[in-house]
């Protein structure tokens, strides 16, 4: 099921061509996303999306649409969604830098997309997962703001390849690394680990995204008693902990059960605890 609104709020057929072959878009990857997970109508952590979208425009130098426009387009789908039959939906929101040669003006569209079933499967069977080098280090940030780290870019072949490297080794899902071994991020999560009543994160400073999903996991867990630090840590860090995760919008808090075939606790309780305190927030 696709759902595809303009961004003056039109809903149009899903099939509607909306780029021409010059869009730099299209032609080098030269543009920005983000995806939502909606929920019977409620669209999760809209505001921190709409920051996001907004500081990697900001990033790449590049126009953006006003936050209304972008909002206009959000209301429209989740008002054409078929609810009755789908009570979650996967909502993107694209935006490019426009024409080749053009005057800047960006082209977006939002769109709502059906929730693959193995996505929803994993949420409670969880992944295995390997670590793969990103190749960067992680105070490359800082120096080197042309290589767009930390935006969300449409450039992600190499997120993509990666995951197919995973598939290749019989893993569902990657964890990069960085070039001093510590924990980077995955190709579309955040990773979240555990050690006893203490939430670890990777800070978005080593040029990672900043999660939403894993905002709103921590948010809750500090109400909840629990402490939370963001702060590097090593990949042995990894097989030490009480549990890993992995937390991106649409899988939301997915457990890792092995990493580099190598078994972890997977422990089904805490899982359904960090859940629990992730879905307390809606
Ligand atoms: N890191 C990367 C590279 C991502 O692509 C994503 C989301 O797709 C995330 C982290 C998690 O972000 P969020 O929780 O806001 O979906």
């Amino acid at each position: 099921m696709r759902v595809l609104a303009l961004l003056d709020g039109t809903v149009v057929d899903p099939q509607t061509p909306l780029f021409r072959a010059d869009d730099l878009g299209v032609m080098r990857g030269d543009g920005i996303f983000e995806t939502i997970l909606v929920v019977n109508r409620e669209p999760r952590e809209l505001g921190p999306h709409l920051d996001r979208l907004e500081r990697s425009a900001r990033l790449m130098q590049m126009r953006l649409p006003e936050r209304t426009a972008w909002q206009r387009a959000v209301r429209a789908v989740i008002d054409a969604w078929p609810w009755d039959t789908a009570g979650q939906m996967a909502l993107k929101l694209v935006c490019t830098r426009g024409i080749d040669g053009g005057d800047g003006t960006p082209n977006g569209f939002a769109m709502g997309m059906t929730i693959g079933a193995d996505t929803i499967r994993k949420r409670a069977e969880g992944v295995t997962a390997v670590t793969l080098e990103r190749g960067y280090a992680t105070d490359l940030m800082e120096r080197a703001p042309w290589l767009l780290l930390s935006a969300k870019t449409l450039s992600y072949a190499v997120n993509m390849a990666a995951l197919r490297e995973a598939e290749a080794r019989g893993a569902d899902e990657v964890i990069f690394t960085a070039t001093d071994g510590t924990v980077l991020e995955g190709p579309t999560s955040n990773v979240v680990l555990a050690r006893g009543r203490t939430l670890l994160t990777t800070p978005p400073s080593t040029g990672i995204l900043k999660g939403t999903t894993q905002g709103a996991l921590f948010r809750a867990a500090e109400q909840a008693g629990w402490e939370t630090r963001v702060e590097t840590f090593p990949r042995e860090a990894l097989f030490d902990s009480d549990g890993v995760w992995l937390a991106s919008s649409v899988r939301t808090i997915t457990q890792v059960r092995a990493i580099d075939g190598t078994e972890l606790k997977a422990d089904a309780d805490l899982h359904a605890e960090l859940t629990r305190l992730y879905e307390s927030n809606y």
